[in-house]
């Protein structure tokens, strides 16, 4: 018998948000409108404990916008991790400004407080850590280094809707913090992002950016963008927002399956006072990743994924930023990592067949 492909992420979509979408589409008004400004107000009232939130096109549009609400411009430098995925810097680079690549910690490979430190300029604008994962990075320290040098604190959260330090929301920390809404994330609008912030004139700049600089209409204020939210895409967000608690528990239990199962990897470690949410169940493989990667998929037929091969500071476009840089952990996390489905689409029989499969190719290539 022939088992069926097990993928790597599965968006759940349902009834709920075709209804939603036929709603909006009925009204005929499906430009940005009531239903953008209603998933604003639920999105800051469940996700960030009631922290403004501003709905646009996308994640990255989030980050760009943030950025450009914060005045981050040409001459600024803002420290990014390299292990992340290329819109963290993509974005502080289409301000004009400059991505300084640091090294990540090797226990849930976030950026490195000491090595943020390190790279602290008097260019130095802002330093902007990721959730990656679904793991918040280490704020505290982050925070202190933020105060003793007077620095900016931006959070991209793309990765990590509800995870929580301290008790405390990740996109509650930074002067202003992004969430992806793409259909692989943790909860999707089809294409989308959220801005989480801390002032109502931070509210008002990010708004102006994303509607071509106008409050008034025809009274452009700033150069901005086209980067709203549809009211077709909030009406799926906000049926997905009733839902993402469910599906971040369910997640958190099958990660607790695979902890206590897999064997001969080394599994996720989660610090001390937080909540991880698992957008990704990361493993190491020391030896061999790749050819694992294969036998899972091969031989089992469980999907998994590798985030991210090739670090940002590699990458042709942006390598021109980093010019003899050298990250080890970076490195030998992009040659390590292996991430194993952990979506709340997975039943029982899915979770054990990734238990079996792992520990087999494990046992086989020791
Ligand atoms: C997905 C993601 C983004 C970008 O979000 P989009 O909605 O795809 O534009 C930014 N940063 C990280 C870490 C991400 O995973």
């Amino acid at each position: 018998m022939t088992k069926s492909f097990i993928p790597p992420a599965k968006p759940i979509i349902g009834d709920e948000e075709r209804e939603a979408v036929d709603r909006v589409l009925r009204s005929g008004m499906v430009a940005q409108g009531p239903e953008v400004a209603a998933f604003e107000g639920e999105f800051a009232d469940v996700m960030v404990q009631g922290r403004a939130s501003v709905a646009v096109n996308s994640g990255t549009s989030g980050l760009h916008l943030g950025l450009l609400a914060a005045g981050v411009g040409p001459g600024d430098e803002v420290i990014v991790p390299s292990f992340t995925f290329a819109a963290t810097a993509n974005s502080v680079a289409l301000t004009g400004a400059t991505p300084v690549f640091v090294d990540i910690e090797p226990e849930q490979f976030t950026i490195d407080p000491t090595a943020v430190e390190a790279a602290i300029t008097s260019r130095t604008k802002a330093v902007m850590p990721v959730h990656l994962y679904g793991h918040p990075a280490r704020m505290v320290e982050l925070m202190a280094l933020a105060e003793k040098y007077e620095l900016d604190l931006y959070e991209d959260a793309a990765q990590a809707h509800g995870a929580e330090l301290d008790g405390e929301r990740v996109g509650t920390f930074g002067r202003f913090g992004m969430f992806s809404l793409y259909p692989t994330k943790n909860m999707t609008s089809g294409e989308g992002g959220m801005v989480t912030c801390d002032s109502d004139e931070f509210v008002r700049r990010v708004k102006l950016f994303r509607n071509q600089g106008m409050e008034a209409q025809y009274r452009n204020e700033v150069i901005g963008l086209n980067n709203r939210m549809t009211d077709i895409h909030a009406a799926i967000g906000r049926v997905q927002l009733t839902k993402v608690d469910a599906w971040t528990a369910t997640r958190q239990r099958n990660a607790a399956f695979l902890d206590k199962n897999l064997e001969g990897v080394i599994v996720p470690a989660v610090a001390a006072r937080a909540v991880h949410v698992y957008h990704q169940y990361t493993i190491r493989v020391p030896e061999g990743r790749d050819a694992f990667v294969t036998a899972l998929k091969e031989e089992h037929q469980v999907g998994s994924g590798v985030y991210y091969p090739v670090p940002n500071h590699r990458l042709p476009s942006l390598a021109h930023f980093a010019d003899g840089l050298d990250l080890p952990e970076t490195e030998k996390a992009a040659g390590e990592v292996l991430s194993l489905p952990v979506h709340p689409s997975l039943s029982q029989e899915d979770l054990e067949r990734i238990v079996n499969a792992v520990n087999t190719v494990a046992k086989a290539g020791a």
